[in-house]
């Protein structure tokens, strides 16, 4: 197991070019069901781990995407927070399958938003470190993620979907949610 070979997805050497799909938007029901266990070496897999990376890429602001998320209840999600500002560690774009949070430290509550949830915003507390075990696409080799601050936080959003939560089950009560005041073009 390592933390390395998370990185650099490579949609063509894979052999698998990703579509872009339409996302759900809550209170659609498959975003509330927890998704089902995938196998990482099924052909299907892969190519949904492309259509996610390819629909996220699409998606201005956007640093992770989760199956259920296009319709798919299957535990498999991308993330990619290279280029936000609240970053410490980034493993890049990376794909993981029937992740699960071995260790996590530190809660830190901050606003988060949601493709699903386009409207609104919410402060949630989550760990600032985080270990995440999971299985890539394709090889299923298994891996472990250790990561902090922002990559952290997605990575907890993710895993959140997959069980069929969304970031609003986690605010505090209703004081916590916020309109979006901006829009990103
Ligand atoms: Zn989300």
């Amino acid at each position: 197991m390592s933390d390395i070979r998370v990185s650099a997805w490579g949609e063509t050497e894979l052999g698998a070019v990703g579509r872009v799909l339409e996302v759900m938007r809550a209170p659609a029901a498959v975003l509330s069901r927890p998704a089902d266990d995938v196998d990482p070496t099924d052909p299907g897999t892969l190519q949904l781990a492309a259509d996610l990376v390819a629909t996220m890429r699409v998606s201005p602001g956007c640093v992770g995407l989760a199956a259920p998320q296009v319709s798919v209840g299957r535990r498999v999600f991308c993330v990619d927070v290279a280029a936000h500002p609240r970053t410490r560690t980034s493993h890049g774009t990376f794909v993981l399958c029937n992740a699960e949070v071995v260790a996590s430290t530190r809660r830190e509550k901050a606003r988060e938003g949601c493709l699903s949830v386009p409207d609104l915003t919410g402060e949630v507390k989550r760990a600032t470190r985080l270990v995440v075990r999971g299985q890539l696409p394709g090889t299923g080799e298994e891996v472990v993620v250790t990561t902090d601050a922002f990559e952290a936080r997605a990575l907890q959003h993710e895993i959140d979907h997959c069980a069929g939560l969304l970031f609003l089950d986690r605010v505090a009560d209703a004081h916590a949610i916020h309109a979006r005041k901006t829009y990103l073009a």
